[in-house]
C-alpha cells in the first residue's frame, strides 16, 4: 500500500469514513497521483463539494500532478454547478490553464457555456459553442446550445435567440420541447407573430403533445392583445385546402387566419374527436404506407442484431406463410393485466374478444414466450385445447428460449399493419431505439389497451383522430397536453378559436 496516499487521505477526510474503506478506495490509494486525483474528484462530484475539489486542484498544481481532460472536466463541472462567484472565477481560470495543457472536448465546452450563462453572458456561451464547432471540429450537442439560447431568451433578445436556433438547424441539431418553448416564449414576449406561428408549427411537427408548461404559454399567447390583432379577415379557401392536403392533414401553414379575440379553453374531446368548445372535428393524420414499410425493415434489421438472427428469420418466414393478421396479441402482457400471475383464461378471453374485432372473424396472432407454454401438460383440458386450436389455426407463435418476445409481437403488428393488443406502453430501452419520429404515431393508431372490469375485459381502441397539435382550415388551433400512462385519464386539449360575432 502507498503510505503517502494514506496520509493524504487521513489529513483531509473525516475520520468516520476512514473505517469504511471499500475496494475502489483501496485501489485508488495504490494508484498513481493522477489516478488518485481522479478518484478524489469523483468523490467531490458525488458529494457536490466544489471547495474540496478546488483545494485538490491547487494541491495538484503544487505537486506537479499531470491533469487530463477528465480531471479538468470534473473540476469545471463542479465550478459550474456551484453557482457561486468563486466557482465562476476559478472555472475560467482553470479553463485557461486547461487550454494550454490538454485538448478540451464537448463536455468541456458545454460546461464552459454553462459558466458563461451563469455569468449572464450568453454571447460568450454562444461563442464557446462556435469555437467548439469551428475551432476544434467538435460537434456541439443539444445541451451545448442551451446556455446560449436560454441566456438570450432570458434577456428577451429574440433575434440573438433566433441566431442560435439557426445555427442549431444548420448543424443538424433538433430543438426539443424545452428549446422550442424558450423560443416561443421570447417570440410571444417580443410580439414576433410570424415566429410564434413557426414555433407552434415546429412543436406540432416534432413534439406533437405538449407539457403543462408549454400549454400555459400557448394559452398566454392566444389571450394576448397581439394575438387578437394578428390574422386576415378573408383568405383563399381553395389554397388553404390544397395546403392541408399537401401537408398530410391537420395543418396548413398558410399563416394566422381570422380576426379578433380568441376564445381559449381547456377541453376534453368526445369519442369521435369533436371539440366541445368550437364544434370542429379533429382529423386523423394518415401514415404513409411506405413509411411503415421502411420502418418494418429497419425494425427487422435491429431485431436480427439483437436477437438470434436465425430465430428471427424463421419467424419472418412463418409470418409470410401465415400472415398478414388483423391483430396481434402480446400474450404475456395480456395474461398479466391486473394479475400477479400469468392468467391463461384472461388471455383466452382477450383473444376471443379481439377475434370479434376482425372484419372476417379471424383469430389474432398470439405471441407467447416458450417459457409460458412450458408444463402445459399440467394445464386443464380446456386451456390445452385452446392452445392447440390456436396452433393449428396458424394463430400462435411461440418465441424460442432466450428470445425477447417484444421484438416478435412488435414486428408482427407493424409488418401486418394491424392492431396490437397490449398494455405495454413501449417506453423501455428497446423502444427507445426506435426513435420518436415514426413509432409514437404508429402506436397511437394501432395500440389497443385493455382494462379488467367486473363485467370482464374492456377494450380501449385507438382514437379515430390524431393526438397532435392541429391547425384547422378555419384557423383554429387544438393543442393536446401529455397524459401519463394511465390511459383511462381523459386528455386535456387547449382549444383556441376566434370568437364569432
Ligand atoms: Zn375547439
Amino acid at each position: 500500500m502507498d503510505y503517502n496516499g494514506l496520509v493524504y487521505i487521513t489529513n483531509h477526510q473525516q475520520t468516520p469514513q476512514l473505517q469504511m474503506r471499500n475496494k475502489s478506495e483501496i485501489k485508488a490509494l495504490s494508484e498513481s497521483p493522477s489516478g488518485k486525483l481522479s478518484y478524489l474528484l469523483g468523490r467531490c462530484s458525488k458529494d457536490n463539494n466544489p471547495l474540496e475539489a478546488l483545494r485538490l486542484y491547487d494541491e495538484a498544481l503544487v505537486n506537479n500532478v499531470p491533469l487530463n481532460v477528465e480531471h479538468y472536466n470534473k473540476l469545471l463541472y463542479l465550478c459550474s454547478s456551484s453557482n457561486t462567484e468563486l466557482g465562476l472565477e476559478r472555472g475560467f481560470e482553470i479553463f485557461r490553464k486547461m487550454e494550454s495543457n490538454v485538448v478540451p472536448n464537448e463536455a468541456t465546452f458545454t460546461t464552459m457555456a454553462r459558466l458563461a450563462a451563469f455569468k449572464d453572458d450568453p454571447e460568450m456561451a454562444f461563442d464557446l459553442v462556435k469555437k467548439m464547432k469551428e475551432g476544434c471540429g467538435i460537434s456541439p450537442r443539444l445541451r451545448s446550445y442551451v446556455p446560449a439560447l436560454s441566456g438570450f431568451c432570458k434577456k428577451g433578445l429574440a433575434d440573438k435567440a433566433y441566431e442560435v436556433d439557426g445555427y442549431m438547424i444548420e448543424n443538424g441539431v433538433m430543438a426539443e420541447e424545452g428549446e422550442l418553448g424558450l423560443l416561443l416564449r421570447v417570440s410571444v414576449g417580443a410580439g414576433r407573430v410570424e415566429k410564434v406561428y413557426e414555433m407552434l408549427q415546429r412543436l406540432r411537427g416534432s413534439v406533437r403533445q405538449v407539457s403543462e408548461e408549454t400549454a400555459g404559454l400557448v394559452e398566454e399567447w392566444f389571450r394576448s392583445g397581439v394575438a387578437e390583432g394578428v390574422g386576415v379577415k378573408s383568405w383563399d379557401v381553395g389554397k388553404v385546402k390544397d395546403a392541408v392536403v399537401e401537408g398530410g392533414g391537420g395543418w396548413h401553414g398558410v399563416g394566422w387566419l381570422g380576426e379578433g379575440k380568441w376564445e381559449v379553453t381547456r377541453i376534453e374531446m368526445d369519442e369521435s374527436g369533436v371539440c366541445g368548445s368550437c364544434g370542429e372535428k379533429l382529423v386523423s393524420v394518415d401514415i404513409d404506407p411506405l413509411e411503415t414499410e421502411n420502418f418494418a425493415s429497419s425494425l427487422s434489421t435491429l431485431a436480427c442484431q439483437r436477437e438470434t438472427r436465425a430465430d428471427f428469420l424463421q419467424f419472418q418466414e412463418w409470418l409470410q406463410k401465415h400472415g398478414p393478421f388483423d391483430a396481434v396479441v402480446d400474450g404475456a402482457n395480456v395474461g398479466h393485466i391486473k394479475q400477479n400471475y400469468f392468467d391463461f383464461n384472461q388471455l383466452k378471453s382477450a383473444v376471443n374478444s379481439t377475434r370479434r374485432l376482425s372484419p372476417s372473424n379471424r383469430l389474432p396472432l398470439v405471441i407467447l414466450h416458450s417459457g409460458r407454454v412450458k408444463g402445459q401438460q399440467n394445464w386443464n383440458q380446456k386451456n390445452r385445447m385452446a392452445l392447440q386450436h390456436w396452433k393449428e389455426s396458424g394463430a400462435l407463435y411461440v418465441t424460442p428460449q432466450g428470445s425477447n418476445d417484444d421484438w416478435y409481437w412488435l414486428y408482427a403488428a407493424i409488418s401486418s399493419k394491424c392492431l396490437l393488443v397490449t398494455n405495454d406502453e413501449m417506453r423501455d430501452h428497446l423502444f427507445e431505439l426506435l426513435g420518436t419520429s415514426f413509432f409514437p404515431r404508429w402506436k397511437e393508431k394501432h395500440q389497443v389497451r385493455l382494462s379488467v372490469t367486473r363485467e370482464g375485459l374492456k377494450f380501449h381502441m385507438p382514437p379515430p383522430y390524431s393526438i397532435v397539435i392541429q391547425e384547422s382550415e378555419k384557423g383554429s388551433w387544438h393543442i393536446p397536453t401529455v397524459t401519463g400512462d394511465d390511459f383511462e385519464t381523459r386528455r386535456q386539449w387547449v382549444c383556441a378559436h376566434r370568437i364569432k360575432h
